[in-house]
């Protein structure tokens, strides 16, 4: 049973059950995803394997594989990271105020098990005029089949 008290979304795929403690999350994750995903990390600007994908597909969260973005509303923000214009679906990314390191931001969590994504920024293109900065490591990549 999860003690965590809020709905599941549908969207979420992959029926695993989530770890329950950070000592669950070290275990499962690689060093450099534990990093970013539970304790907030942000990887190398350019370093991200994700940052130039090739074809279209979806991006699920690298802690719960719930999907996240399309490959559709990713563009090229020449910040270092993978951008994109708005969440795949509603509800699937929670937004917190963040105010560390003397800045006020948006960061960006998987609804589904709390793992930091990155920032949403309010300086992306059309149609939303948002820009949500992901780390790579926070995501996998899953390309559209055929
Ligand atoms: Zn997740």
């Amino acid at each position: 049973m999860s003690d965590h008290g809020h709905a599941t979304p549908t969207t979420a795929t992959g029926d695993q059950e989530l770890p329950a403690t950070e000592d669950e999350w070290r275990a499962r994750l690689s060093p450099e995803r534990f990093a970013v995903l539970r304790q907030k990390g942000t990887e190398p600007a350019g370093s991200g394997d994700l940052l130039h994908v090739a074809g279209s597909g979806v991006f699920t969260c690298g802690g719960c594989g719930a999907e996240l973005f399309s490959t559709s509303d990713k563009f090229e923000s020449g910040s270092g990271w993978p951008s994109f214009t708005r969440a795949l679906a509603e509800g699937i990314i929670e937004e917190h105020d963040d105010r560390s390191y003397g800045m006020r931001r948006t960061e960006i969590t998987c609804a589904r098990c709390g793992g930091h994504l990155g920032h949403v920024f309010p300086d992306g293109p059309r149609p939303t005029g948002l820009r949500y900065c992901v780390n790579s490591l926070s995501l996998e990549f899953q390309p559209a089949e055929g």
